[in-house]
């Protein structure tokens, strides 16, 4: 039978901040777009965002210090000219998004109201209470809807079409009922998001299985800075739901066991509010000189009763509710259990600032474009810091969806044929009837403890090469796998073994390009390697998979600027 092929001008895969702010800049062009997308857009994990987005406003701030901000956030790995180009527009994207409809919170005197957060000079975060995602979302979910945006909603985006450093397209199977179709245009777009869900202990949504990376990944072409991993200080104790940063923002405290705020040790300065790697790890180092709390001794306290019942109630209302709901706490009357939680992926497909994928340090790939978390425009470096995702995601977002409808015209359309669904065909035919004994959850809580164990906050040589030899045996053990379920309507057991794929791939260079960079910095820290070596590892790792599933390694510099390299200290 033969597989229906869609044409449009671009296509889009992933319906969060990213992909719905680029679909609405290239319809308002009079682009013929659509969305792919594995969940309705507005369950895309932007709704989840609590916090707040970025925007130098203030008469106190300003877009150098912002920029300062994020360059010291990042350890110096970031780009600087991507930071100075997404520091100058959040203004105007805070304006935007506000001026389509977004309800922002307000001080007394009617201005967008801000709030600290980690590791900025100023109060600069602005915010919905403790739903700035949710609000943004859909806002930009509606305009898109209003322009004529058309959504494929559940759709499994499978394949990338790519040859000869060329992308035309997707191949993509409907969840709902398996159907299968190719999706031919000029310009492709990621902007599938993140890849937490590769730990045990995380913050993200069950669909942030990072599966663009290994898409991209598969075809030879580069990931970077996989490395760098973002621990969030403060996820629930025992299921890592997030506790935003709003809560330190606002004024909570940090206390151990022996009742003591340890942030004095770690970063007199800025205590609480340093960067997000230095308080997670200061937690972890608390808990591991037998200083936690909690029946398994495995967290800290997060104080906010001295805020007052009427501060939470307007503006942490979700937060409190989320700490209620899954551990019994309630934060107006006692102190609530947190721990470091596995959260953002600074790293991912590499790209220029105007979302060209890189086919390697000097070539791009034709009509491929990537945005948001799943891309590494490295505004974030080695260390993203709070409320500049939600910023990178919405700017980076429209942005890139202007650059394609620049583009879109002069590119030739190379015409689908029915070959291009042929690996779809077979890694899902694969799947329902590999014949196995190993079971996809038994794995994939494996590769999520291991990656926790080996790869997380505390990294070593030994305990990196321990992964990497684990990895090897998942391996094994996935191709020897048997699922269930082998009906067509939302075979959520297929979508489940097809995901876990895709992580056992990315989660290689992540262990591979942790391995190999032998000093601190950011988010990676090595317990053996404890300082930056900025002389051998001031440069970004582009990994690049081979046919066995190897990753090989090759370095690209750092784009310098203005702001010089010091020592980080907060
Ligand atoms: C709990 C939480 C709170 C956060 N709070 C903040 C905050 O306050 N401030 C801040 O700056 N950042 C915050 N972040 C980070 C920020 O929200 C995200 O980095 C950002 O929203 C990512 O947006 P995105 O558009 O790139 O991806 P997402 O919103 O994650 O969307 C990904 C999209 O890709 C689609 N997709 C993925 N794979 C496939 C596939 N194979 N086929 C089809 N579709 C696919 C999904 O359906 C989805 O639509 C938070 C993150 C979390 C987890």
């Amino acid at each position: 039978m033969s597989i229906p092929i869609h044409t449009y001008d671009a296509v889009i895969v992933g319906a969060g901040l990213a992909g719905c702010a680029a679909a609405l800049e290239l319809q308002k062009a009079g682009k013929k777009v659509a969305v792919i997308t594995k969940l309705h857009p507005l369950r895309s994990h932007s709704g989840a965002a609590q916090g707040g987005i970025n925007a130098a406003f203030s008469d106190a701030d300003s877009i150098e210090l912002h920029e300062f901000d994020t360059v010291k956030g990042s350890d110096y790995l970031a780009d600087q000219d991507t930071v100075e180009f997404m520091c100058k527009k959040a203004p105007e994207t805070v304006r935007w998004v506000e001026q389509m409809g977004a309800v922002f919170s307000r001080t007394e005197d009617g201005k967008i109201a801000q709030r600290p957060f980690g590791g900025q000079s100023s109060p600069r975060a602005c915010y919905a209470k403790d739903r700035t995602g949710l609000t943004l979302l859909q806002t930009i979910f509606e305009q898109a809807l209003r322009y004529g945006v058309t959504f494929f909603d559940e759709w499994y985006a499978a394949d990338l079409l790519y040859k000869d450093g060329k992308v035309h397209g997707i191949a993509a199977y409907d969840i709902k009922n398996s159907e299968r179709a190719i999706f031919n245009a000029k310009a492709v777009m990621f902007a599938t998001g993140g890849y937490a869900r590769s730990f045990k202990i995380n913050s993200n949504a069950h669909a942030n299985t990072g599966d663009g990376l290994s898409l991209v990944a598969r075809h030879g072409l580069p990931l970077e800075d996989m490395e760098f991993v973002q621990f969030h200080p403060s996820g629930l104790s025992g299921n890592g739901v997030l506790i935003s940063e709003a809560a330190r923002g606002e004024g909570g405290q940090l206390i151990n066991s022996e009742g003591e705020r340890f942030m004095t040790k770690y970063a007199p300065n800025a205590m609480e509010l340093a960067s997000r790697d230095v308080v997670a790890r200061a937690i972890i180092q608390e808990i591991r000189e037998g200083r936690g709390v909690g029946p398994r001794k495995d967290a800290v306290y997060i104080n906010l009763v001295h805020l007052g019942k009427d501060l939470i109630m307007e503006k942490l209302p979700e937060l409190r509710d989320l700490a209620i709901t899954f551990l019994g706490l309630d934060m107006i009357k006692e102190p609530i259990l947190i721990s470091a939680t596995a959260h953002y992926s600074m790293g991912g497909i590499p790209c220029d600032v105007d979302g060209h994928v890189r086919k390697n340090n000097t070539e791009f790939v034709e009509g491929f474009y990537a945005a948001g978390e799943c891309a590494c425009v490295s505004v974030h470096g080695a260390n993203r810091l709070g409320a500049n995702s939600v910023l990178e995601a919405l700017l980076f977002g429209r942005h890139v969806g202007q650059s394609m409808a620049k583009d879109v015209d002069s590119i030739e359309l190379r015409k689908a044929t029915q070959s291009d669904a042929d690996a779809m065909s077979k890694e899902f035919d694969w799947v329902i009837t590999n014949n196995g004994t190993e079971k996809v959850p038994h794995l994939r809580h494996d590769l999520q403890q291991s990656m926790t164990d080996n790869a997380g906050v505390f990294r070593s040589e030994a305990t990196l090469a321990k992964q990497l030899n684990h990895m090897k045996e998942l391996k094994e053990k996935y191709k020897n796998i048997r699922i269930e379920d082998k009906s067509k309507i939302f075979n959520t057991e297929l979508q489940e073994a097809i995901e876990f794929g895709h992580m056992l791939d990315y989660c290689t260079f992540i262990v591979q390009s942790a391995l190999a960079r032998k000093e601190s910095r950011g988010a990676h820290y090595r317990e053996d390697f404890p300082t930056r070596d900025d002389v051998n590892f001031l440069q970004h790792t582009m990994g690049y998979m081979d046919k066995d599933g190897n990753v090989n390694l090759e370095y690209m510099d750092v784009i310098l600027g203005k702001h010089e390299l010091k020592a980080r200290t907060y």
